[in-house]
């Protein structure tokens, strides 16, 4: 296993989730580590809890559809960790809604976010792992980057074109020591249903995804995170899918 010490990883959508939990595993193992997402107060709580293990923690506040604020993370990790060895693209909204009820806004908002937000990581962070040849870039795309639901039409299309950017960039980066890795989770208990407005969409999600199924911890990603980034050097892992054992 990889010495995680003095190593670096910045973390979007790290204000709770499986960006949180996924930050935990880092920190425990010793690796610096920088948080970003929106909430400050957020990111500063985890901060806090984080302090007591061996990596270092620092916090950004970041808006990950501005480019600007993107490259700014990237820039302020590299000063305070020195290098970025691993960015781990997480952030994402899915406010799931039926086509007919043409909730464009939100269309908008999960382009920005689940797609433009994963190019402004790759662009901001890609030269610098070119120039060292070395480094790993994850995205969180999701069961739904595979196969499409009734209601998912728009955050399913997100999550095909996060999946298939990560597959054309590895594919354009592997004579480099640059590894390339999507984290595709089924369902996970996190908060990423709060946006959910369309009211026909939260009566069916309270139907479930399936009999007796458990939904994964956010813990489990952050194992999945784990051991991609953890192969020697020669092996690089494309896809993780890791959904809840009983999940259809
Ligand atoms: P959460 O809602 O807990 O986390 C989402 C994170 O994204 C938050 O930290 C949020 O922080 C951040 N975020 C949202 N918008 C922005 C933005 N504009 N700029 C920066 N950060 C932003 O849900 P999850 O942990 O479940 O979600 C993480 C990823 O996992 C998402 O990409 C999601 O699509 C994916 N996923 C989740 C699954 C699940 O079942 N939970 C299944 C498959 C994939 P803040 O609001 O503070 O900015």
């Amino acid at each position: 296993m990889a010495d995680w010490k003095g190593k670096s990883i910045v973390i979007t959508g790290a204000s709770s989730g499986i960006g949180e939990a996924t930050a935990e595993r880092f920190v425990k193992e010793g690796a610096n580590v920088v948080l970003a997402a929106r909430r400050e107060d957020r990111l500063a709580e985890i901060q806090s809890r984080l302090q007591p293990y061996a990596g270092e923690v620092k916090i950004k506040a970041t808006d990950v559809t501005s480019q600007q604020e993107v490259e700014a993370l990237i820039q302020y990790a590299i000063r305070e960790h020195n290098q970025v060895d691993v960015l781990f693209n997480n952030a994402g909204l899915m406010p799931l809604s039926f086509m007919k009820n043409t909730k464009v806004d939100e269309w908008d908002r999960m382009i920005d976010v689940n797609i433009k937000g994963v190019l402004y990581g790759i662009a901001a962070v890609l030269p610098h792992m070119l120039e060292r040849n070395e480094g790993h870039i994850l995205t969180t795309s999701s069961i739904a980057g595979h196969e499409v639901m009734p209601s998912g039409a728009v955050y399913c299309g997100t999550k095909f074109a996060a999946r298939v950017i990560m597959e054309g960039l590895g594919k354009e980066i592997a004579k480099s020591n640059v590894r390339t890795t999507t984290i595709s989770p089924g369902v996970v208990e996190t908060e990423l249903t709060n946006t959910i407005t369309d009211l026909e969409v939260q009566e069916m999600m309270k139907q479930g995804f399936g009999e007796g199924m458990v939904p994964l911890e956010s813990s489990d990603i952050g194992e999945a995170v784990f051991y991609a980034v953890n192969q020697p050097q020669n092996v690089d892992v494309g896809e993780i899918i890791v959904k809840p054992t009983n999940q259809q």
